[in-house]
């Protein structure tokens, strides 16, 4: 397949990996998930004592770790020093601390170097919040996913209770709000649409609508 690539943008858990991951599936391609870089950042700086908000801190940190990607169509896992913490990364603490070290420029530097590398190896399916603006400019497809707050606060809340952990609904909307008001307002690369992203609002859709949504935009761009 020639080089080829789509940029799915938008807020905390409007559904972007789990879209992005099945696309990459059906069309053969690389599926990378970069909010797992951020994250992996924040978890190197907790196992190091160090404040995620603390920039030169968390700078130095990241220039002592070896942080490496394994894209794959059916997944992506993430390795810290060789240890694979794909799954240690997915708590909401860990989605905190990885909004506070990507406000910091230089650390979203090094990470972006990473992304288009991988988008210059592979055609990628590729996740995050300033891909269309930043990342991949050039991407051939752009997506904006969004849904309203409640409903992903629930989505949220059932991926916790997947992982044993119960919250109450109310407390999981209030941090997800948090997020997207620290990730929108950021000096640095803050979440927004690009210009040329289609905005798709998966409020009341299923995984495979929306899935059926973004297959549909790529038919008309390719
Ligand atoms: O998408 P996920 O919840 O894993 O992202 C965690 C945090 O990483 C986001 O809240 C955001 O602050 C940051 N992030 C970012 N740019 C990206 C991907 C994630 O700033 N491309």
């Amino acid at each position: 397949m020639e080089r080829f690539a789509i940029a799915i943008d938008g807020p905390a858990g409007s559904g972007k990996s789990t879209a992005a991951k099945e696309v990459a599936k059906r069309l053969g391609m690389v599926y990378v998930d970069t909010g797992a870089m951020y994250r992996t950042v924040a978890l190197a700086c907790m196992k190091a004592g160090v404040a995620t908000a603390e920039e030169a801190e968390a700078l130095s940190v990241l220039n002592g770790i070896d942080m490496r990607i394994e894209p794959g169509q059916g997944g992506q896992r993430i390795f810290l020093d060789e240890k694979d913490v794909t799954a240690e990364i997915r708590t909401p603490e860990i989605g905190k601390g990885a909004s506070e070290v990507a406000a910091f420029q230089k650390v979203r530097e090094r990470l972006v170097e990473i992304q288009q590398e991988l988008a210059r190896e592979y055609p990628v399916v590729m996740d995050g919040r300033d891909i269309g603006t930043v990342v991949l400019p050039d991407a051939e497809l752009k997506i904006y996913l969004d849904a309203g707050v409640e409903e992903r606060a629930r989505r949220r809340q059932g991926e916790l209770r997947e992982q044993g952990k119960t919250e109450e609904l109310s407390a999981v909307m209030e941090k997800i709000r948090q997020r997207d008001e620290a990730d929108k307002s950021r000096e640095h690369s803050p979440l927004r649409m690009a210009k040329d992203a289609i905005l798709l609002d998966s409020t009341g859709m299923s995984a495979e609508e929306v899935v059926q949504a973004i297959l549909a935009e790529v038919k008309k761009v390719r």
